[in-house]
C-alpha cells in the first residue's frame, strides 16, 4: 500500500496533558517522521459538560515545547479541517442515519428513568443491565415498535439516542500491532450509544467518522482504549470503510510498579506529571527539565530501541523508532532515571547556553555578573549538576565571599598553627604575577615541599577559607577565577574570624 502514513493525536480538553498523553502524542509524532507521513492534532472536545478551558492551548504549548509540532489541527488548517470536533458536529448525525439504513443501528427511546430502572433491578438481583442483543427486543426502540411508532415518536419530538447494534455470536478477530491477534465474542458487547439526544456524537462515532474522513492509516494510542477496538472494528465493518491499523500503548505504572501511574502519585513522591504547570502543580518545564531530557525518557517508557543505547536525541528516536518495539506490559515510571536523563542532558549542553540560563537566576538573585565569568564557573561545576537550579548551590562562593564557615570543618581543620600557615600562604600568593591555576598550583606546592610541611595542614583550612566549606572543583581553578585580590582577601577574613 503506497498510502501516505497518516496518524493522529485526539486529546478531549478535559485539562492539562497528563504523561502518559504526551507519551502518546510523541509516539505517533516519531512514527509519522519515521515515515514521511503527517502528524495530525484533532480535539475531540463533543462532551460539553467536560471541556476545560485552557486545555487546548495547554495541549499545542506542550507539543510544541517538546519540539514535536503537528502538521494540521486547529490552527495549522490542513485538507481535512476543522480539526476540532465541536466544529464539525453538524456532519456526525448523516452518519448515525446511514448505519441505521443499514440495519447497523436503530433508534432508542428509553427513558433515563427506565434504564435506570432496569439497572436497579438487575442490581438487586446481583446482575448487571447490559443493553444488547440478548434483551433489545424487549426495550424501547426501533427494532421491538412498528415503523408507524417510531415515526410519530420522532415527529411528537421525543428524545432519543442512536445506538450500534452489536452481532449476537460473532466471533470477531481483531488486530494490534503491538499485541497482535484478539479474539473476542460479540456477545459480551453492549449497544452502545452512537448518538445522543442532544444532539451530538459520543466520542465511538466522532471518533471513527474523523478518522475515516482524515484518512488516518495508523490509530497509536494508550491501552485504556483496547476494550473499545472491537467496537470500533465492528463499526468500521458497518460502514464499509477499511479499518487504520490499530497500535494500543502500555500503560505507564506508579514508581512502585503496580498501578497506573495518578497525579497524587507525583504529589507525594515530589516529581511532575505534566509537561507544564498546571493551576497548582508544577509541570517538567517550570521543574528546571530539558525538553530533550522529557522526550528522551519518555520514549524509553514502554520502548526499547533493542540496543543498549539510552541517550537519544529527537532526531535519533526518529531513526529507530518502531511500533514493533513497542512493549506490552506496563511501563514503571522512575523520577530518578528522569532526573538521569535530565543530568545527560545538562552535560551535552554547551557552557554557553547554560551560562545564560544560569545567568538569568543570578539575576534574580541580583548578582551582577560578567558572561564569561558565569561561563566559566559553569564549566567547572556543571558535572556535578543534574539542574541548572542546582548551580547556586554548587557555586555560590563564586559570586560572594563565605558569610560563614562549616563548623565540623572548622573543628577538623583549624588547628593552633592555622592562622600562620594562612598568613604564610596569602603572602605567598600575594607574589604570583600570573594568577593561573597551575601557576599557583605549582608555587604553593613548592612552597609546602620547602617548608616540610603536609598537604593536610595546608589544602585542607585553605579550601575551607575560600569556599567555607569542604565542597566544589579544583581548588586552584576556583582561585584563578575568583582572582587574587578576592582569595588573598578571604584568607585574611577567616584569619580574623576564626
Ligand atoms: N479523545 C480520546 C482521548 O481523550 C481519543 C482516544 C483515541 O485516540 O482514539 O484519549
Amino acid at each position: 500500500m503506497s498510502q501516505k502514513v497518516r496518524v493522529r493525536f485526539a486529546p478531549s480538553p478535559t485539562g492539562p496533558l497528563h504523561i502518559g498523553g504526551l507519551r502518546t502524542a510523541l509516539f505517533n509524532y516519531l512514527f509519522a517522521k519515521k515515515n514521511g507521513g503527517d502528524f495530525v492534532l484533532r480535539i475531540e472536545d463533543t462532551d460539553q459538560n467536560r471541556f476545560v478551558e485552557g486545555a487546548e492551548e495547554y495541549i499545542i504549548e506542550a507539543l510544541n515545547w517538546c519540539g514535536i509540532p503537528f502538521d494540521e489541527g486547529p490552527g495549522k488548517e490542513g485538507d481535512f479541517g476543522p480539526y476540532r470536533q465541536s466544529e464539525r458536529k453538524q456532519l456526525y448525525k448523516s452518519y448515525a442515519l446511514q448505519l441505521i439504513e443499514r440495519g447497523k443501528a436503530y433508534y432508542a427511546f428509553d427513558t433515563a428513568e427506565a434504564l435506570d430502572q432496569h439497572r436497579k433491578d438487575h442490581e438487586a438481583k446481583g446482575k448487571t443491565f447490559i443493553y444488547n442483543w440478548h434483551n433489545r427486543q424487549k426495550l424501547t426502540n426501533s427494532l421491538s415498535l412498528s415503523n408507524e411508532e417510531v415515526k410519530n415518536k420522532i415527529a411528537a419530538g421525543e428524545d432519543y439516542v442512536i445506538r450500534f447494534k452489536s452481532p449476537e455470536n460473532e466471533a470477531l478477530l481483531l488486530n494490534d500491532i503491538i499485541r497482535g491477534e484478539i479474539k473476542i465474542d460479540s456477545s459480551i458487547l453492549d449497544d452502545k450509544v452512537l448518538f445522543k439526544s442532544d444532539g451530538m456524537p459520543t466520542y465511538h462515532l466522532a471518533n471513527i467518522v474523523d478518522d475515516h474522513l482524515m484518512q488516518i492509516t495508523h490509530v497509536i494510542r494508550g491501552e485504556e482504549w483496547l476494550p473499545s477496538l472491537a467496537l470500533h472494528t465492528l463499526l468500521y465493518d458497518a460502514f464499509g470503510w477499511d479499518a487504520p491499523e490499530f497500535a494500543h500503548l502500555p500503560l505507564i505504572m506508579k514508581p512502585v510498579g503496580k498501578g497506573k501511574l495518578s497525579k497524587r502519585d507525583g504529589e507525594k513522591g515530589g516529581f511532575p506529571v505534566f509537561p507544564l504547570t498546571w493551576n497548582q502543580s508544577e509541570g517538567y518545564r517550570e521543574a528546571g527539565f530539558f525538553p530533550e531530557a522529557v522526550v528522551n525518557f519518555l520514549a524509553l517508557l514502554g520502548w526499547n530501541p533493542g540496543t543498549e543505547q539510552e541517550i537519544f536525541s529527537l532526531e535519533e528516536l526518529v531513526e529507530a523508532f518502531t511500533l514493533e518495539r513497542v512493549n506490552k506490559s506496563g511501563a514503571r515510571f522512575d523520577p530518578e532515571k528522569n532526573n538521569w536523563y535530565n543530568q545527560q542532558w545538562l552535560q551535552k549542553t554547551s557552557d554557553e547556553e547554560l551560562a545564560k540560563l544560569f545567568a538569568a537566576q543570578l539575576q534574580k538573585k541580583g548578582i551582577a555578573s560578567q558572561p564569561e565569568y558565569v561561563r566559566q564557573v559553569v564549566s567547572s561545576i556543571k558535572e556535578r549538576a543534574s539542574f541548572v537550579k542546582d548551580f547556586w548551590e554548587l557555586s555560590d562562593y563564586f559570586f560572594k565571599s563565605p558569610t560563614s564557615y562549616n563548623e565540623k570543618a572548622v573543628k577538623k581543620q583549624w588547628k593552633e598553627d592555622t592562622p600562620g600557615i594562612m598568613q604564610e600562604v596569602s603572602e605567598l600568593l600575594d607574589t604570583i604575577e600570573d594568577f593561573s591555576s597551575s601557576k599557583i598550583e605549582e608555587t604553593v606546592k613548592s612552597w609546602i615541599g620547602e617548608k616540610e610541611l603536609s598537604f593536610g595542614k595546608v589544602m585542607p583550612p585553605l579550601r575551607l577559607v575560600i569556599v567555607g566549606d569542604m565542597k566544589g572543583p579544583h581548588l586552584f581553578d576556583i582561585m584563578e577565577l575568583i582572582g587574587k585580590e578576592e582569595s588573598i582577601g578571604r584568607i585574611r577574613t577567616a584569619i580574623a574570624q576564626l
